[in-house]
């Protein structure tokens, strides 16, 4: 059966037999390489008359495909020999200017030699992993978190242990008392990985106080800290949250990208790591892929240098904004008494919470039926929880299709309830 990544998009099934002839060879790293099992339900997801809550797809449609064009025509025209040549394995040297031009609007001043240029921030994630991770090695991470990167844990056998979080992100007092535990008991710590802004799957954020006492535990601890922060421009009001790199530039390693503020397809984003940790990115970087693509890095810059950039993450915030308050508004308007869900300040993403008893797993195959499609929290934790929650994206649907998926999903719950 076809298969659905995290973003809704269909993987080509296997052809031929299913069962798979290598099973005894494989490295024992590849059995941490496992499709969840809601995957495949997803490519129904895909049909037209489903609404996908599902994935997090960046709504690109809402850029100026033209000027993208221009601007991708005029780069051959004009550095055609440089952008189709390989590159530097840190990538470009002035994208890696302009990305600390970036950073600087949440509050990270940083050197451009600190900065590595990967395939998606998604790259980032898997290089750190594979420079720091032995197996079972232990990494840190809010209890739900984002499921590519826990498949990238699992991929390099690590263990993940969560820490609890609520509305306000993860609980200080949970995260000293796990890394006490976990080290009274002899486990190595390799680091923290936290999505402080706008988390993928919860849709909170890591208040100011939290903030510095998370770095103040972890710096007291000495356990570095892996800030992810895709979605960290796209805030529905005020100014970027000051990040945590912004106030410890030798304890943290901060995760950007251009997919949600930009478009996903260029696959740029990027690592500022501590001068050491950055240099054996640079390594590992160019053990996977030489280079990082020098046409999608150029184009990238010429998009930033000629374009009117900040207008357009404006624009995207006010598209998600509207779509956030329609979720919002529908999910309290249709849903049953005793579902609860979290109210983002931005970003992509609502937790929902289910009434004791049932299961998002297991409902899904029945939302399906009723032509709407959610993600199960279980995807979201390593450890089996998660089985009351889902995650609901905004990102992608139109706002009517939202309020119609709000309305078939909480005609599903509803009668679930009766039963
Ligand atoms: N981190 C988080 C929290 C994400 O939500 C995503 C995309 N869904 C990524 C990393 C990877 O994004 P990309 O590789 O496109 O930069």
């Amino acid at each position: 059966m076809p298969q659905d990544n995290d973003h809704g998009q269909t993987i080509a099934p296997i052809q031929g037999s299913r069962i798979d002839a290598y099973v005894d060879r494989y490295a024992a790293r590849a059995t941490g390489m496992v499709a969840s099992e809601v995957r495949a339900l997803f490519s129904v997801a895909s049909r037209p008359e489903v609404v996908s809550l599902a994935g997090g797809m960046p709504y690109v449609t809402a850029l100026p495909l033209d000027v993208v064009g221009e601007l991708v025509a005029d780069l051959v025209a004009r550095r055609g020999p440089v952008a189709l040549q390989y590159g530097s394995g840190q990538g470009d040297p002035h994208l890696r200017e302009q990305i600390c031009d970036v950073m600087r609007m949440e509050g990270i001043e940083a050197n451009s030699d600190d900065v590595v240029v990967t395939v998606g921030s998604q790259q980032a994630l898997d290089l750190i992993t594979r420079i720091f991770i032995d197996p079972g090695d232990v990494v840190l991470a809010e209890g739900p978190s984002y499921v590519g990167a826990l498949g990238t844990f699992s991929a390099y056998q690590a263990r993940v242990i969560h820490v609890a979080m609520d509305s306000e992100g993860i609980v200080p007092e949970s995260l000293a008392q796990t890394i006490y535990a976990l080290r009274s008991a002899g486990n190595r710590i390799k680091f923290l990985y936290t999505i402080p802004t706008f988390q993928n799957p919860a849709g909170v954020t890591l208040s100011a106080a939290r903030r510095q006492q998370v770095l103040e535990i972890c710096q007291r601890a000495d356990v570095l800290i892996v800030e992810d922060n895709p979605y960290g421009m796209l805030g529905f009001d005020g100014e970027p949250m000051r990040t945590l790199r912004a106030d410890n530039a030798d304890g943290v390693v901060y995760l950007g990208s251009f997919s949600k503020t930009l478009a996903p397809g260029f696959r740029v984003g990027w690592a500022l790591a501590p001068h050491a940790i950055r240099e054996k990115l640079v390594l590992a970087m160019e053990s996977a892929v030489l280079s990082h693509s020098s046409f999608t890095q150029l184009a990238v810059g010429q998009y930033l240098a000629t374009q009117p950039w900040r207008e357009q993450i404006k624009a995207f915030r006010e598209l998600y904004r509207e779509r956030r308050d329609t979720m919002l508004s529908s999910l309290e308007a249709l849903m049953p008494d005793g579902v609860t869900w979290t109210r983002p300040g931005g970003g992509f993403f609502v937790w929902a919470t289910l009434p004791e008893g049932l299961d998002s797993k297991a409902l899904l195959p029945r939302a399906v039926a009723e032509r709407v499609a959610f993600v199960p929290g279980t995807g979201f934790f390593a450890d089996g929880g998660g089985a009351r929650h889902m995650r609901l994206s905004y990102c992608y649907p139109e706002p009517d299709r939202i309020r119609e998926g709000v309305r078939r999903l909480a005609g599903v719950i509803g009668q679930e309830l009766r039963v």
